[in-house]
């Protein structure tokens, strides 16, 4: 499609987004919720639905959802009704979902994305609510019959539906990327898209820019990671635009995505869409939250991803680079807090935690809670360095590795025990420096006739003659001196 074309689109996208709670049980009974028991072993006959079992409601699943309602900025509603939704599914033994239909839990709030300039956008939330999870029908295992795992009927979900105010497939993305941060920093979901348990279903159309009224809208489903929402979603807009410039018009359907052929194929039309015939659910009692719950739920919650980020740009004066990448786990980010308890060289922290520690953990494939050494040591080390007394490059190539192998010694007795103190002394720079120049006496002449490029051959040679030791910054200045005067 030409740029033209594409041009004289406006892209709107809502999502609907459900994320499994990390409860220890789960929604409505004491059945354990953990992906991959053996399946139908976390099934007893409340998640069957049997006659004249009753379910429970697990008030850790409310304490989640207004912990993420809190994070969002919603509003948390006082009474919670529950509602049934009648549907027939295999994976679904009890004839219906429990869910809340009028009155979900939180209602407005925003998730703040950086838009295609990179400037922050709010994205607003229309609701989020609990509800359970059906089971899994599994189609891909025998060849001829698709098997029922109901393991993970009953698991609680809160669903968080946007408005629609994304308005690119990269918008998209970078919206589902802050709600699978939140959810990890608030430790409520596992944020695992590709064990589904979060899940995004992506509302798409087009209409043509300066129009009023939104296009018609396709629910594409089954993307298994962030990046494949994105790509369904930019196939969508693409076989929208190119439909409607010939005159077609848009089905309303869902489609579910199809990652191997990168294409979207018709489900389900939503004109023939089941009516679930909600009612209020008779098993559970409506429920009240008091303020006092709210503001104990506030008081213990975590620092957030938006707020760190704001406060290493706006206090600590890190690039937006910098403070988005260290809030991007929380586990992180922490660590990072930490380091910066015992110093205040904060953009040297940064570098270290974005250098030479998280390639340390992506080599060795491991996460910041097995990193070895503590945070206090860390910046123990930036401290040796801001006073002289090492180079950041000895720090990073010799005792960044010793003290991975002994944490448990100070990076200064490092230093001394490997003799490594930094000579900045210029008489002894000047000495390895004019021996060096003796030494090479034929690159000293190609220099003097012209050959600046030289200088770093030189530099090498005077690192190596001082094993290292010499602080690079006063050797570059001594260097480019001597050899000025040649
Ligand atoms: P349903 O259950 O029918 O999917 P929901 O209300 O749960 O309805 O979700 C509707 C989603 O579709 C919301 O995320 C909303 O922002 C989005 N949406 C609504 N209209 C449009 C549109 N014209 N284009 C894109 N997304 C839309
Ligand atoms: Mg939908």
């Amino acid at each position: 499609m030409s740029p033209e074309i594409r041009d004289k689109y406006q892209v709107v996208i809502g999502l609907e987004v459900h994320a499994q709670m990390l409860t220890k049980s789960k929604a409505y009974s004491s059945d354990v919720n953990e992906f991959g028991s053996t399946p139908n072993s976390n099934v007893s006959v409340v998640t069957m639905g049997h006659p004249g079992t009753l379910p429970k409601m697990n008030r850790k699943t409310i304490e989640f959802a207004i912990r993420l309602g809190l994070a969002c900025e919603s509003d948390i509603a006082e009474h919670q009704n529950f509602a049934r939704k009648n549907y027939f599914y295999p994976d679904l033994p009890k004839g219906y979902q429990i869910t809340q239909d009028l009155t979900p839990i939180c209602t407005n709030g925003n998730v703040y994305i950086k838009d295609d300039e990179g400037k922050e956008k709010a994205i607003r939330l229309t609701r989020i609510h609990m509800e359970e999870d059906a089971g899994k029908s599994i189609h891909d295992v025998d060849v001829f019959d698709t098997l029922v795992d109901l393991n993970r009927a009953g698991v609680p979900l809160v669903e968080i539906v946007s408005e629609p105010d994304l308005r690119s497939s990269k918008e998209a993305y970078s919206y589902l990327t802050e709600v699978r941060k939140l959810v990890r920093y608030l430790e409520i979901c596992d944020g695992n898209m590709e064990e589904s348990s979060l899940r995004c279903d992506a509302n798409v159309s087009v209409m043509l820019k300066g129009a009023k009224e939104f296009g018609r809208r396709v629910e594409v489903k089954n993307m298994n990671s962030i990046r494949n929402v994105q790509k369904a979603i930019e196939f969508e807009i693409n076989r929208h635009i190119e439909a409607v410039e010939k005159g077609e018009v848009i089905a309303q359907e869902t489609r579910s995505y199809d990652a191997l052929k990168n294409t979207t194929i018709s489900m389900r039309s939503k004109e023939a869409a089941n009516d679930y015939r909600f009612f209020p659910e008779p098993d559970l009692q409506p429920l009240v939250i008091k303020k006092s719950q709210i503001e104990g739920i506030k008081a213990k919650m975590p620092a957030l991803p938006r707020e760190l980020f704001l406060k290493y740009t706006n206090e600590l004066k890190l690039s937006e680079y910098d403070a988005y990448n260290l809030t991007d786990s929380k586990e992180l980010a922490l660590y990072y807090e930490e380091i910066i308890l015992n110093t205040t060289n904060y953009k040297s922290a940064a570098n270290w935690m974005m250098g030479d520690i998280k390639s340390y953990l992506n080599h060795n494939g491991i996460g910041m809670g097995e990193f070895p050494i503590a945070s206090k040591v860390i910046a123990d080390l930036i401290r040796v360095i801001d006073d002289g007394k090492i180079s950041s490059t000895v720090a990073s190539q010799k005792i960044f590795p010793a003290l991975l192998k002994a944490p448990e010694k100070a990076p200064l007795q490092i230093a001394e025990e490997m003799n490594l103190i930094q000579d900045s002394n210029q008489d002894a720079l000047l000495t390895i420096i004019e021996e060096v120049l003796e030494q090479h006496s034929s690159e000293a002449e190609r220099y003097k006739n012209g050959e600046q490029q030289l200088t770093g051959f030189f530099m090498g040679q005077l690192m190596k003659a001082s094993k290292g030791k010499a602080d690079p910054k006063a050797a570059n200045i001594l260097m480019r001196q001597t050899l000025d005067k040649l």
